[in-house]
């Protein structure tokens, strides 16, 4: 139904070390089929965001301390990154690289979860219709893919799972603008197919410009919760977002 939410964060406090509160009460939601933006200023907690959702803490020595989250009408906050996978959240982080000494289809087949030869060979379609330069050099190592190329293949590596909702960590970083539009008409294209997507950028403009409703972070805490629209007529948001014009 119109207005059902995939993912919603509640309230989320999140404490690295024991003691380092990152998190100080965030809660956005994510509308089914969607595509909402995450932004903020480098340390804002973005990404923490991004790790409390896919259980990814653990490992940073991070902990959900208050809160909720929840997807697809499930409690999910103290599930593991294996579990969020399996439960339909497929996620691309930030810096995730490519295995560079296996070949494209390799490192896509690696992001199926599922031996399944139907829904492989499904995923693999789906990919290498997205991704036609992908579909050209299957059978090369992705370390010679350059760096466009390689965030497109961990893109399409997290769609193997056939996530319903795609969290994206700055997808856009490094590359040049020309990438970064491609990458953009990408995350349309998934988009348009059904998966709802999360997407942190530094790239206000480019983010904004796809997104149906933005966050904008600061210090741990969610300081505007605005359609997109409205963000980019914004006079603040420009001016510390977008480069005043
Ligand atoms: P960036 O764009 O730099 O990734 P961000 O908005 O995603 O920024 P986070 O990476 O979530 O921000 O970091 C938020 C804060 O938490 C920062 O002050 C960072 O130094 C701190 N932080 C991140 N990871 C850890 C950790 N494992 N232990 C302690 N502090 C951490």
């Amino acid at each position: 139904t119109l207005g059902e939410l995939v993912l919603t964060v509640q309230n989320l406090e999140v404490v690295y070390e024991d003691v380092i509160l990152v998190l100080k009460g965030v809660s956005i939601d994510v509308p089914k089929g969607s595509i909402v933006a995450l932004l903020g200023a480098n340390g804002a907690g973005k990404t923490t965001v991004l790790r409390a959702i896919t259980g990814l803490l653990d490992i940073h020595r991070g902990e959900v301390t208050k809160g909720s989250i929840t997807f697809d009408g499930e409690a999910i906050h103290r599930l593991d990154a294996p579990s969020t996978v399996a439960a339909g959240i497929g996620q691309v982080m930030e810096g995730r690289r490519a295995f560079a000494e296996f070949t494209v289809e390799e490192n896509l087949r690696i992001g199926a979860h599922t031996a399944d030869r139907g829904s492989v060979n499904a995923g693999l379609d789906r990919v290498f219709t997205l991704f036609p330069r992908l579909a050209e050099r299957r059978r090369q190592m992705a370390g010679y893919l350059s760096g466009g190329e390689q965030q497109m293949l961990v893109i399409g590596r997290a769609l193997m799972a056939d996530p319903k909702l795609l969290l994206l960590d700055e997808p856009s970083l490094g590359l040049a603008p020309l990438i970064v539009q491609q990458i953009r008409d990408l995350i349309v294209d998934i988009n348009r197919q059904g998966t709802s997507v999360l997407l942190v950028e530094q790239n206000a403009n480019m983010a904004l410009s796809i997104a149906s409703h933005g966050y904008i972070m600061e210090t741990g805490k969610v300081v505007m919760d605005k359609p997109a629209a409205v963000l980019r007529e914004d006079e603040d948001v420009r001016e510390f977002y977008l480069g005043r014009h």
